[in-house]
């Protein structure tokens, strides 16, 4: 069996898990096997995972994995695997996913790999791919072991509908409380964190300096897209160094991504060049960006910027 574990947030499943079971559906059919879906906590829409290839839904509810803790969760969707007897188990390559993924793979005695992007092949063998030098070169690995444990990237499959839409059936499975070491003090809401954000607005050394950094944060608001930058601008200390992106900093797979003022350097696009959709505004015709980009914008961003915030204000009014 293949047994996914499908993203929440407030009660919601996540894009990613769609994703997720999509290829656990696909997984399942190579293997001639059955693909379930794991849900932990209240999600109102988890039966629709029936319909990307679900055959059943397991909710699994304790007041202890109530915030996302990976150890908890870690005993609770073990416990769930070996519950199930699942033989694959399919994450998502979240910033949850990899922090669950090695402790997962731990106590499930499993083999693991972090971040395919397609389906294994099974003649032969279980194998995965997986794109290795930020994405110049594809790996294929064979996992060895009885039970397997994979995250998936981001974007890399679309979701298909197969089916109808499940019933969901309560699972019990030990969260073991009582053995929490961490302890969760304080969250703070913040947008959505780079590797998850399906909407980023990036700037580059083209800004001049952070004190003109509010055109990019209103043109993000009204988006309700996360802020990124290029490696000089989080080295020269302009913003923070969880916003760069790139070959040395985050690698991103958004729906939407605009660069603004960034040049397009191999280093930052080795990060960025997942993205579904690039919009490039550079006031340099010939920067590097706009090969790798779908849409682009020749012109002073202190102009096209502002421009592109009132028209979205205008298109949302
Ligand atoms: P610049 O190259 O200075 O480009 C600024 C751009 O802004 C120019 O294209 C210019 O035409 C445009 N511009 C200027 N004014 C305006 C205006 N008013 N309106 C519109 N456009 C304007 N970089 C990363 O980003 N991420 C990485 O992870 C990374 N890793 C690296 C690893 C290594 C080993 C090395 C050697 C380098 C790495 N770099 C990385 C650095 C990379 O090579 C580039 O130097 C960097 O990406 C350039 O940043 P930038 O585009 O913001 O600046």
């Amino acid at each position: 069996m293949v047994l996914v574990f499908a993203e929440t947030q407030k009660g919601k499943l996540k894009k990613a898990a769609f994703e997720a079971v999509t290829y656990g559906y696909r997984t399942a059919q190579a293997l001639g096997s059955e693909c379930v879906a794991l849900v932990i906590g209240a999600a109102e829409d988890a039966g629709q995972l029936g319909k990307y290839g679900a055959s059943k839904v397991y909710q699994v509810e304790d007041p202890a994995l109530e915030k996302f803790d990976s150890q908890t969760y870690t005993r609770a969707i073990a416990g769930a695997a070996k519950e199930l007897d699942a033989k694959v188990l399919v994450l998502s390559h979240s910033t949850t996913g990899k922090s669950l993924l090695g402790r997962l793979a731990a106590r499930l005695d499993a083999g693991s790999v972090p971040g395919v992007n397609a389906v294994p092949t099974t003649d032969g063998g279980f194998k995965v791919r997986k794109p290795v030098f930020s994405g110049k070169a594809i790996a294929e690995m064979e996992i060895k072991t009885d039970v397997k444990v994979l995250s998936l990237m981001g974007n890399a499959i679309q979701p298909e509908v197969v089916g109808d839409n499940v019933g969901v059936e309560a699972l019990s499975v030990p969260v073991e409380a009582g053995r929490i070491t961490v302890k969760d003090v304080e969250r703070v809401e913040g947008t959505v964190p780079l590797p998850e954000a399906e909407l980023v607005v990036s700037a580059g050394r083209g800004m001049k300096g952070p004190e003109n950094w509010g055109i990019i944060e209103e043109l993000a608001e009204v988006l309700g897209a996360t802020t990124a930058c290029s490696r000089p601008v989080a080295d020269t200390g302009w913003r923070p160094h969880h916003e760069h992106v790139g070959q040395t900093g985050i690698a991103i797979r958004p729906n939407l991504y605009i660069a603004a003022g960034i040049s397009g350097a191999i280093q930052h696009l080795a990060g960025v060049n997942n993205s579904k959709t690039i919009v490039v505004i550079n006031k340099d015709p010939d920067a590097p960006f706009f090969k790798a980009a779908d849409y682009g914008v020749v012109g002073d961003l202190f102009e096209v910027v502002p421009r592109l915030t009132e028209a979205l204000k205008k298109f949302k009014a």
